[in-house]
């Protein structure tokens, strides 16, 4: 889409959000975000060109190679835990451009079986999206689904980077009476989108929390966990996601355009929208419902552990010409300041399946 079009299209939706606004009142943060990004129309996802150095975000499959590489060969190992079945279900939640499976199967090759055994399914909202991860997976059969829960039975391996924050967010906020009300997205005097407190909402935040304090919540996650939990067993689910170890309270509702933060209210349709992932409470949630979870450790811990060094080292020595760019990559991966700490790396899984690498 030109940026002519973006405009043309942000202002279609803008105008959409406020007639919406008029006539039936504020509408909550996960009916905005929702909008924002699936409109079929004028939604974010609709255009392609959203991830890369070219485009809005950038994510770790598109900085280093090593990253899908890494994630494939631990593909392979979950697979030999659940004792190398054939049909093995290979899922990816919200695969972008397709790179991180690209580089994951290319890498899952050295380890004889997996690749024949393994039936690709990509759960992908975006139509242009689905195109470019087509292309990028040439020669391979590849089925694409709108759920997770349209995946044929069987065993499963799940994997996921950069998919939790995207879903849809709820945002409460603590009055001045001690009541929680759902914040939400109203229409000012100037006719611009502002955040306004809605009704009262019974909520137990399980930490101490002032007036003013936000607290987040994901319904999304509720259902991706009561699907992995109504799936027939085994399974085994790995997140890549950004966000705090332990439970925080705040607003993390952000919006990129240009590899730059904007106002998550201007311009809506026109840029990433996301929120920070709570990995522990998720991998509590994820208990609540009857699974297994490991982790969170940080990006860094995992792929250290998953011999992110020496993976690099091999490719530098074998691509000389290419080791500056390759240790710069693998660098933002790692650093505490880049991706290495913000970023979280969790499984969720059935129970009763031996502990798994490198968690264990
Ligand atoms: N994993 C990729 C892309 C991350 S961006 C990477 O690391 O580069 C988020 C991805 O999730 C995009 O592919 C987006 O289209 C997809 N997505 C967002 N919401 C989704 C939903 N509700 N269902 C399926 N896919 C979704």
């Amino acid at each position: 889409m030109s940026a002519s079009n973006s405009a043309e299209a942000s202002s279609a939706l803008l105008e959409s959000l406020r007639q919406r606004i008029q006539r039936d009142g504020p509408i909550a943060i996960d009916q905005y975000m929702t909008t924002c990004v699936a409109d079929p129309q004028h939604g974010y996802w609709s255009k392609a060109g959203a991830i890369g150095a070219a485009g809005d975000f950038i994510t770790a499959p598109e900085i280093s190679q090593v990253f899908g590489e890494l994630i494939g060969l631990w593909c392979a190992v979950a697979w030999h835990s659940l004792g190398q079945p054939s049909p093995v279900r290979l899922v990816e939640l919200g695969p972008g451009r397709g790179t991180l499976m690209q580089d994951a199967l290319r890498a899952a090759r050295a380890v004889p079986g997996f690749v024949d055994a393994a039936s690709l399914h990509l759960v992908e909202i975006s139509a242009p999206l689905r195109v470019l991860q087509k292309s990028a997976l040439a020669g391979h059969v590849v089925t694409w689904h709108d759920v997770l829960d349209s995946v044929p039975t069987g065993p499963a391996i799940i994997i996921a980077n950069e998919f939790l924050d995207a879903l849809p967010i709820r945002q409460l906020i603590l009055s001045s009476d001690g009541v929680w009300r759902e914040r939400m997205v109203g229409l000012g005097a100037d006719g611009q989108l502002c955040f306004v407190a809605g009704s009262p909402v019974h909520h137990d935040a399980g930490i101490v929390a002032h007036p003013g304090a936000i607290v987040e919540l994901r319904p999304g996650e509720d259902r991706l966990l009561a699907a992995l939990s109504a799936r027939q067993p085994p399974v085994i689910a790995l997140f890549v996601d950004y966000g705090p170890a332990d439970p925080a309270l705040g607003d993390t509702l952000q919006a990129v355009r240009r590899h730059a933060y904007v106002d998550p209210l201007a311009e809506p349709g026109s840029a990433d929208l996301t929120a920070h992932v709570q990995l522990a409470g998720f991998a509590q949630k994820a208990r609540e419902a009857g699974l297994a979870a490991a982790g969170p450790m940080t990006q860094a811990e995992f792929l250290g552990r998953l011999g992110v060094a020496e993976r690099a080292a091999r490719l530098m020595a074998a691509n000389p010409d290419r080791a500056g760019e390759i240790e710069a990559g693998v660098q933002r991966l790692m650093a505490p300041t880049g991706m290495g700490q913000l970023f979280k790396v969790m499984a969720v899984h059935s129970p009763g399946l031996p502990p798994l690498p490198p968690f264990s």
